[in-house]
């Protein structure tokens, strides 16, 4: 508790002495001062009005009825209002040993009879101003000490904190042979959330997340805020930390089984996930949780937090919004990740990345009407890496923002290129990955792309996957437009996988929707044919364009242009090129391959 008491206006005195005359004159004195006056005749009385008014100094007589001024004063001292306040004993004994008694059960001051009533006023005030700047003092000192320990935005235990909960309750469920689980709960996508409802609202958004975590973890009820930082808080078993960002940690001890872990982490995800309100928004904020256990995944702080931060990372792996515990298996794979991460970065500066490219043909007029750059990865050892085994890695670690740029500008170096034998009736198409797209200046990004390569922007197309532009669709209608207006064209990539609002894909400014192959590769079956055709349909409504990729079959390249699928790709056509093979496959023309089949409807 932060100390309260402060000079008021007009401070308030207890004047505590059985003797009606002395209170009447210590009233007069201190009215005369401008102080209000409170008055008990006995220790018991002056217990009671001490907590009820809450005066800014006590005077008190030694001796007194039902209990001696000593042993007030020693009771006031052990309550928290009462820990700093000026008592002022006053007595008829002036020898040694009394004023040492007196000083031991608190008193501040020391007064003997008779007193001197000309100088109390001044005695008082000169106590009230010291006790004033003590009581300062004190406010700082708390304050520090709680800067030092909490997070001032949400009043969670900070990292520090943490540190020393982990300490205590390893140290703890050691000597008690007991259980403890720590879980780390990191939010998903909280960076982009944060950018795109403003850092204001980010701030609001992690209070309330705060607030959720210890409602939640209650009724287990350990936690305190205010402890200080002993070990004397044997009873908690809960305990709360933020460490920074969006990163939050729960310590539980005493725990009997994994069921009672793995109830409080659904809790946990369940509340969590609830809309939070905030003015016109109201994200929708997951967690995902790691668990480590002690002792069978750590026994020491270190080996834990690694673990369950492991753990984490396996539940954002697995798709977030999820609760894993550490097992011996994600540690491997961390390791492979983490090898794969470095040597990924190394490929990025030592040119062992390629592109490839595969055509995309206009059923109407049998060319190639964009080229799709795909990126390979040249491993040293391994070989050609395909990319869902590195872009997975390179999305994860952040690296895929180096990379995507390397990919824009290797393409145009060919467009560029090709562009200079005469062969500029074509597009190139690039991927675009989520975590690029949702760079905030994006835009400005491809801008300057542009701008440095010399590329025309009619030249490129952007394929953005479809669960890219759907997470905080409102946000993206404006960055899509703005993309749009540099001259540029944009597909949805993987179309039909996600979820999409129909009256988003409305409003964005997009040319194509890119039909997933899996519906292609399924087409034999009733419900993929029928998704193909809902899909086509839906473009044709909203007046996009429409392309079918993963044709292999002379069937299902059938099937598409009889349902006037305007564009196709596919190995069917072409598996992706080696960039020295574009130019000749700019030139085919595959007008022969849509002629109409007997039997299936001519195109008007
Ligand atoms: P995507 O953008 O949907 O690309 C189509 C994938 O299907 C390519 O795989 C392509 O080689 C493959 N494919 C093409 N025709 C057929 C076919 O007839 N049958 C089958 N089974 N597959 C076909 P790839 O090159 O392995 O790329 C896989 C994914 O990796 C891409 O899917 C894309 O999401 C990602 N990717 C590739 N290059 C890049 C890049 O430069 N940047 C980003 N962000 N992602 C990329
Ligand atoms: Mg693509
Ligand atoms: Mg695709």
């Amino acid at each position: 508790m932060p100390p309260q008491h402060e000079t008021q206006l007009s401070p308030k005195i207890l004047v505590s002495d059985d003797d009606l005359n002395v209170r009447l004159l210590t009233r007069q004195c201190l009215e005369a001062e401008g102080m209000t006056v409170v008055e008990a005749a006995s220790g018991p009385e002056t217990l009671d009005i001490f907590v009820r008014e809450r005066p800014d100094l006590v005077f008190l007589d030694v001796e007194m009825p039902g209990m001696s001024g000593l042993e007030v004063c020693r009771r006031i001292r052990q309550m928290p209002q009462g820990e700093s306040i000026p008592i002022m004993i006053v007595t008829g004994s002036d020898d040694r040993q009394s004023i040492d008694q007196g000083f031991d059960a608190g008193a501040t001051q020391y007064k003997t009879k008779p007193v001197n009533w000309s100088l109390l006023g001044r005695d008082v005030q000169y106590m009230l101003r010291a006790s004033h700047a003590f009581n300062s003092l004190k406010r700082q000192e708390y304050r520090l000490r709680y800067l030092a320990f909490y997070d001032p935005l949400t009043s969670l235990p900070n990292r520090r904190s943490f540190n020393e909960q982990l300490n205590r309750i390893l140290k703890r469920s050691q000597r008690h042979d007991s259980s403890a689980a720590l879980l780390f709960i990191d939010l998903d996508h909280f960076k982009r959330i944060n950018d795109s409802i403003g850092h204001g609202r980010g701030d609001r958004l992690l209070v309330e997340i705060a607030k959720r975590l210890t409602n939640e973890l209650r009724e287990d009820d350990a936690i305190n805020y205010f402890s200080d930082h002993s070990d004397n808080d044997a009873e908690r078993n809960t305990e709360i930390a933020r460490l920074g960002g969006d990163e939050f940690t729960v310590v539980l001890s005493d725990i009997d089984d994994t069921t009672a872990v793995e109830s409080v982490a659904r809790r946990i995800l369940n509340s969590l996930s609830q809309p939070i309100p905030l003015q016109s928004h109201n994200p929708v904020v997951t967690p995902s949780i790691g668990i480590a256990l002690y002792p069978q995944d750590g026994t020491d702080p270190d080996t834990l937090v690694r673990n369950a931060d492991t753990a984490m990372y396996a539940a954002k792996a697995d798709g977030r919004a999820c609760y894993r515990f550490y097992n011996e298996e994600m540690n491997a794979r961390a390791v492979e990740q983490l090898k794969m991460e470095e040597e990924l970065r190394h490929a990025l500066h030592f040119n062992e990345l390629e592109l490839r490219y595969q055509p995309q043909i206009d059923t109407r007029t049998g060319k190639v009407v964009s080229m799709e750059a795909l990126v390979r990865w040249k491993h040293p050892e391994r070989g050609m890496v395909p990319p869902n085994e590195f872009i997975p890695v390179a999305e994860r670690t952040g690296l895929i923002i180096e990379l995507g740029e390397w990919v824009m500008a290797e393409a145009a170096k060919h467009c560029i290129y090709w562009d200079s034998l005469g062969l500029s009736d074509f597009r190139v198409s690039v991927n675009i990955s989520p975590l690029q797209f949702n760079q905030p200046n994006i835009t400005e990004v491809v801008r300057d792309f542009l701008d440095r390569s010399g590329l025309p922007p009619e030249r490129l197309e952007l394929e953005l996957t479809e669960s890219a532009i759907m997470t905080d669709a409102e946000i993206n209608i404006e960055k899509l437009r703005q993309l749009k207006a540099l001259g540029l064209a944009l597909a949805v990539d993987d179309f039909g996988t996600g979820y999409s609002s129909l009256s988003y894909l409305k409003r964005f400014p997009i040319n194509t929707l890119k039909i997933d192959q899996s519906f292609i590769a399924d087409l034999s079956s009733p419900d993929g044919a029928a998704i193909i055709d809902a899909i086509i349909a839906l473009s044709r409504t909203l007046s996009l364009r429409v392309i079918a990729e993963g044709i292999e079959t002379a069937e299902q390249m059938r099937y598409m242009v009889d349902k006037q699928c305007d564009l196709l790709q596919g190995y069917y056509f072409a598996r992706p090129l080696y960039p020295e093979d574009v130019p000749n496959m700019l030139k085919e023309d595959f007008l022969d391959y849509f002629a109409p089949s007997i039997g299936s409807l001519t195109r008007a």
